[in-house]
């Protein structure tokens, strides 16, 4: 058993995942008369919507980043606990964790989504994800490190391979994430290096369906191709990559692109956890919920965000695996805890689709709302206020817009670091 978590007469609430859905759910319930404990893997909560800009040595990792110590500081009833969740035993009520057995009177699951391949091991090996800070800095120090080899060969080729960047996926985060290293590579990369020959440089974008940013509107499509095109991003609609053995991605159609950066973007599925039945798994990995989150066949088990899916005639597929859902299903579902215990009729989850929106390198943005779109500056000013305002802390918030506005002015971004984390092995 976990050792210092006190048995008290609450019941006890187990939140597995600290991400946009569990510390929701735990900041809904901080001063509830029930015991609550946070697991995370980490030690931190981190806003997944701006790790491009991480990889991109825009913003430190810091900044998107929050102790998740800090947040509860002063919540009593919280206890933090850095694990990682291995086995749900649900016939004793218990989850098997890194540091330990934990006894629980509900559980809900929060660790969301990890990176799909489709099975294809060597693109899994040799591809670059982007899921976590850690992938985010892997990401930034590839890049950096492929320029710095690019300046020590001699073979145009391999240089040119090595300069290279393709990401797979045309969704917001891929669209986002061309959209920043194009402009790397026009203001800063030929600045840190005036010995390579930029015009060899090219940034593709590879997307399987027919348009850009499949879940936003026609125009919103057709808007972030056109301002790609004139960041000078070749994007390729409807072409599938086969395979790719880190020099090398092959087409569908056995066309080779010779790339030392391969970024994936295209596939998410839920993250594994052992010991619920596989009945209640769906193909991509998710838990299948009910109206009120409960995990099918379970009575006291709860899933949200990435990791759930709540379908039915109306949702074939369950809801999008964005943020609004996971944090609008904790809301739902913290009041709902409560309604159970006071044996009170419980609420069934309801999505409120506040929009979708991607920027597209400065001044450039698109935006969907449910009763208006627009593009171009104006939606650009808005994405990062809500950015700015969706971000845990003030001093993140400054951090952040300090950032922005010093890039904005300079052209500049400071980050160009190549750090190599090195720590004890146990550690890891
Ligand atoms: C690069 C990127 C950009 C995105 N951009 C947007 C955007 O612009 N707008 C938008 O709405 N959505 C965006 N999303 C999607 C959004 O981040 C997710 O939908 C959202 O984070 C889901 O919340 P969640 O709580 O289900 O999972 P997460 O926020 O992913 O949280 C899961 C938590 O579980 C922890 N965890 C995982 N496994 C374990 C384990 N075994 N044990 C313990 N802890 C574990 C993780 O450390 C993490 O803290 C983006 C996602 C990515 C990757």
């Amino acid at each position: 058993m976990l050792a210092n978590i006190p048995v008290t007469d609450q019941k006890r609430i187990v939140i597995a995942g600290a991400g946009f859905g569990g510390l929701r759910l735990a900041r809904q319930l901080s001063g509830k008369n029930f015991q609550v404990v946070l697991l995370d893997k980490n030690n931190y909560h981190s806003f997944q919507p701006l790790f491009y800009q991480v990889a991109t040595a825009g913003i430190e990792p810091s900044a998107i980043s929050f102790p998740l110590r800090k947040i509860f500081q002063g919540q009593k009833n919280i206890h933090v606990r850095m694990a990682r969740i291995k086995k749900v035993n649900p016939e004793i009520n218990e989850v098997e964790t890194s540091i330990g057995t934990l006894r629980y009177d509900f559980l809900v699951l929060a660790i969301g989504a990890g990176n799909n391949f489709f099975g294809n091991a060597s693109i899994s090996k040799y591809s670059l994800p982007m899921k976590s800070v850690g992938e985010s800095l892997g990401l930034r120090n590839t890049i950096l490190n492929n320029f710095e080899k690019a300046l020590n060969t001699a073979d145009p080729e391999e240089q040119t391979a090595l300069m290279n960047i393709v990401v797979v996926g045309g969704g917001p985060t891929g669209v986002e994430l061309s959209g920043a290293i194009a402009e790397m590579k026009r203001y800063v990369l030929p600045k840190d290096y005036p010995e390579l020959d930029f015009s060899r440089m090219s940034i593709y974008l590879i997307e399987g369906g027919k348009r850009l940013l499949g879940g936003m509107s026609e125009r919103s499509s057709e808007k972030a191709l056109h301002y790609l095109g004139k960041l000078g991003v070749k994007v390729l609609l409807n072409r599938y990559i086969k395979d790719y053995d880190g020099s090398n991605l092959l087409f569908a159609d056995d066309d080779v692109l010779r790339s030392g950066t391969m970024i994936w973007a295209a596939g998410i599925k839920g993250n594994t956890l052992e010991g619920l039945d596989a009945k209640v798994t769906t193909r991509t990995n998710r838990l299948m919920v009910d109206r009120f989150n409960k995990v099918n066949g379970y009575g006291n088990i709860f899933a949200i965000g990435d990791l759930a899916c709540m379908s039915g005639p109306d949702l074939p597929n369950g809801h999008p695996q964005v943020a609004q859902v996971a944090i609008q299903q904790a809301r739902c579902l913290a009041g709902n805890l409560v309604r159970l215990e006071m044996n009170k009729k419980l609420k069934p989850f309801k999505y409120r689709d506040l929009g979708t929106l991607a920027t597209v390198g400065r001044n450039r943005a698109v935006v969907d709302l449910s009763f208006i779109r627009f593009q171009g500056l104006a939606a650009w000013f808005f994405w990062m206020f809500i950015h700015l305002m969706a971000i845990v802390g003030v001093k993140n918030r400054l951090l952040i817009f300090i950032n922005w506005a010093y890039y904005y002015f300079t052209y500049d971004q400071s980050l160009r670091l190549i750090i190599k984390p090195k720590m004890r092995e146990e550690i890891l």
